[in-house]
């Protein structure tokens, strides 16, 4: 694991060039209450003019709650603790919110209004018909639908749990947005800018060398069809089914993940457009870091020892303070999904996934969303 290295003032010598990015360790130096993450993630709060940011507006908190029995997800006591100092600086409103779908089953995991403080709302209305369009018009992705409880309110806390994720390398405050909070409709317009392998049928001889080679549970034999079929969430595009097949069935199209992670790039934008810079506010939780994304429905052990909290109003900065901080993890024994094996790459998650997912970061860059170059101040 990368050590985060962190100078402890507040703000010092930040560079006009350079966001400042608020760092809550995981590790705890006395064994008291005081010293742990909840307290330290308060006080981190509390660095920030949550008054000059709140007073008199509408909140909006997103987060993800993940799906029937994952756990991973940001603990509901941290969103207390949150929403706990929004109301102490005089919100007019606070609501936590996530997909439509989402928030029905996110009771019986303990995110209800009576633990959270808040209610929690579906983010495109109860029928999923309240958003907004934005033009974008970028190979196949025409526009994004923004939903329409983001775009309505004033104030925008994005609070995102760190993990990997098989599209595009890594899950954090950038996806919590770009597919967060648009309608099912511009999530899958967003996954379809993926490409894909070209399967010939006429070419295929049915040994299934394809489906054996692929570590990842993506390639699997449709026995209904009799014919392969490419679960594209797992993909990694790493070819091995490419040159298993004997015949040349499988052919590489495009080039995959960097449309889509760019895809990512200009939906986060659009949401964040209607938002004043100052009313806008990214926290990261880097603990039970797992390999996939939370809308599974389950969980992995986690990935790597946890980190702590990192938050920066530039959301460039806290997704690349992120991804140092775990660049050269190794996994935890059990960690890994089984048959899955490392590959050569920079950062831990292009090991397993083979998607780079500084790509995202200069692509979030190119799109004006912020800067890479950031200081780490630690908070405890
Ligand atoms: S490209 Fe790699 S991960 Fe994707 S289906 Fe083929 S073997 Fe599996
Ligand atoms: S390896 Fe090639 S020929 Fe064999 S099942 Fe897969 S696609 Fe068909």
């Amino acid at each position: 694991m990368t050590q985060l290295v962190a100078s402890r003032g507040r703000g010092r010598g930040v560079r006009a060039d350079q966001a400042e990015v608020l760092f809550a360790p995981a590790a705890i130096q006395r064994l008291e209450a005081k010293a742990s993450l909840p307290a330290k993630f308060e006080r981190l709060l509390g660095r920030y003019d949550l008054k000059g940011m709140c007073a008199g507006k509408v909140v909006a908190i997103k987060i993800h709650v993940g799906g029937e029995l994952s756990f991973t997800t940001v603990p509901p006591v941290f969103l207390r603790l949150l929403v706990r100092q929004i109301k102490a600086a005089g919100a007019q409103s606070v609501f936590i919110t996530d997909g439509t779908g989402a928030v029905a089953g996110a009771v019986a995991r303990g995110y209800t209004a009576e633990v959270l403080g808040a209610p929690l709302v579906g983010s495109a209305g109860v029928h999923e018909k309240f958003y907004f369009r934005h033009k974008v018009n970028y190979r196949s992705l025409k526009e994004v639908q923004v939903v329409g409880n983001i775009e309505a309110a004033d104030v925008l806390i994005n609070l995102s749990h760190f993990k990997g994720h098989g599209a595009c390398g890594y899950g954090a405050a950038c996806k919590n947005l770009a597919m967060g909070c648009v309608t099912q409709h511009s999530r899958g317009a967003l996954h379809k800018l993926e490409g894909g392998l070209a399967y010939d049928p006429q070419r295929c001889t049915h040994c299934r060398k394809c489906v054996e080679a692929c570590n990842h549970g993506a390639a699997k034999w449709n026995e209904a069809e009799n014919r392969l079929e490419i679960f594209y969430h797992h993909c990694s595009y790493c070819q091995h089914c490419v040159m298993a097949c004997p015949h040349g069935a499988i052919q590489l199209q495009g080039d995959g993940f960097i449309p889509f992670q760019h895809g990512l790039a200009l939906a986060t934008r659009e949401v964040l457009k209607t938002f004043e810079p100052q009313r806008v506010l990214h926290i990261n939780v880097l603990m039970q870091i797992t390999v996939y994304c939370d809308c599974w429905g389950f969980s992995t052990p986690a990935l790597v020892p946890d980190v702590g909290i990192l938050a920066s109003p530039d959301i460039v900065a806290v997704d690349k303070a992120s991804l140092d901080a775990t660049c050269d993890g190794q996994p935890l024994p059990g960690s890994l999904p089984p048959r899955m094996e490392l590959r050569g790459g920079k950062h831990l998650f292009e090991r397993i996934h083979g998607k780079d997912p500084y790509i995202q970061i200069r692509q979030m860059e190119e799109v004006g969303l912020g800067t890479g170059n950031y200081r780490l101040v630690q908070v405890n």
